[in-house]
């Protein structure tokens, strides 16, 4: 297992209708379609460009180890969010409206002068550096970490909430055989839904944010979430499932939306080689923690965004997470006021 990797390999898929906001430019003509051979790279579109006449419905939009399908209707829109083992966390937006498709990316705002990261433990190196240095020990007594983690009020929102309850299933099947018995890996995906329903912190914050999960039980479908990182066509169900994931992703997230309304999210989480413990502590060397994965996962799916490793790196939704570490199940106070903001409180 490399310990290269620092930055958390997630990466939240958004498909979203367009508000109906404005008119697109006047752009009829396949003048200046790109060019429609394999994965269009997102720059080619980054003006507006006819949906129809450059046949871009289906189609796949790429930047970096982002990727997005074009939606099949119109007034739609994706967004793929995220950030990969390399680093350069990005969101790549794809809207389709107005009978025309452009792409946007944008990085993370990491503020004109980042402050020094806390002095903390971590595993793994930042932002894909050489590994030429052994790996500190992961430390259970986090006092400063806990600390910055309780006075970092930053946040980030991805534009789209639930109205009603999160009823999500899981997928039994594909579920590593190195994490044991499916049943406790269950229970740590189940905690860490409930740990972002029910606000768990460690900073005295009342857990009484007014917004709800429920598990539904197992399902035999998929994530509609590809091997290669593209969110799919959206299903109607809500499932998370382990599965492939390229490009040294360690889970997806993918929302799909309608005028600030969260209608489907789907999870997929690698199934690599250890890639993931259920335990931390007990001799962790370079697996990431499940729980305080899916709790940042389940972040997304409630609409909350990342905020950079940089600046923020204490907190849950920071886009760097270290491996061997418990101290991500819970959420830090940016996470917590951010859906307190967005959500408000019962
Ligand atoms: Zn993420």
């Amino acid at each position: 297992m490399n310990r290269r990797g620092l930055l958390l390999p997630t990466v939240v898929a958004l498909v979203a209708a367009a508000a109906l906001v404005g008119v697109a430019p006047a752009v009829s003509s396949a003048d200046d379609c790109p060019e429609a051979s394999g994965v269009i790279p997102a720059s080619a579109l980054a003006s507006p460009v006819p949906a129809r006449a450059c046949d871009l419905p289906g189609a796949v939009v790429a930047a970096g180890p982002l990727a997005v399908r074009v939606p099949l209707r119109e007034g739609e829109s994706v967004t793929a969010a995220g950030s990969a083992r390399t680093g350069h966390p990005a969101t790549l937006t794809v809207e389709r409206r107005s009978g025309t498709v452009r792409a946007r990316i944008r990085q993370p705002d990491t503020g004109p002068t980042p402050r020094p990261r806390p002095p903390v433990s971590r595993m793994g190196r930042a932002h894909g550096q050489p590994s030429d240095e052994p790996a500190a020990a992961p430390t259970s007594a986090p006092t400063e970490a806990a600390t910055v983690r309780c006075g970092d009020g930053a946040g980030a929102w991805l534009g789209t909430r639930w109205n009603g309850t999160y009823r999500w299933t899981m997928r039994p099947t594909g579920v590593p055989g190195y994490l044991g018995a499916v049943g406790p890996v269950r229970d740590a995906v189940r905690a860490a839904a409930n740990a972002v329903d029910q606000g768990h912190n460690s900073c005295g914050l009342a857990g009484d944010l007014a917004l709800s999960q429920r598990y539904s039980g197992e399902t035999v479908r998929d994530a509609g979430i590809n091997a290669d990182g593209t969110c799919g066509e959206r299903d109607e169900r809500n499932v998370v499932a382990f599965g492939r994931l390229d490009g040294g992703l360690l889970a997806l997230t993918c929302l799909w939306w309608s005028r600030g309304r969260t209608v489907e999210s789907d999870v997929r989480i690698s199934d690599a080689p250890n890639m993931f413990t259920l335990n931390p502590a007990a001799g962790c060397s370079g697996s990431w923690d499940l729980q305080g994965t899916l709790t940042h996962e389940f972040g997304h799916v409630f609409g909350l965004g990342h905020v950079s490793y940089a600046e923020h790196g204490e907190l849950t939704m920071s886009d760097g997470l270290p491996a061997c570490t418990a101290n991500f199940r819970t959420l830090g106070l940016g996470d917590y006021q951010t859906l307190k903001g967005q959500y408000g409180t019962t």
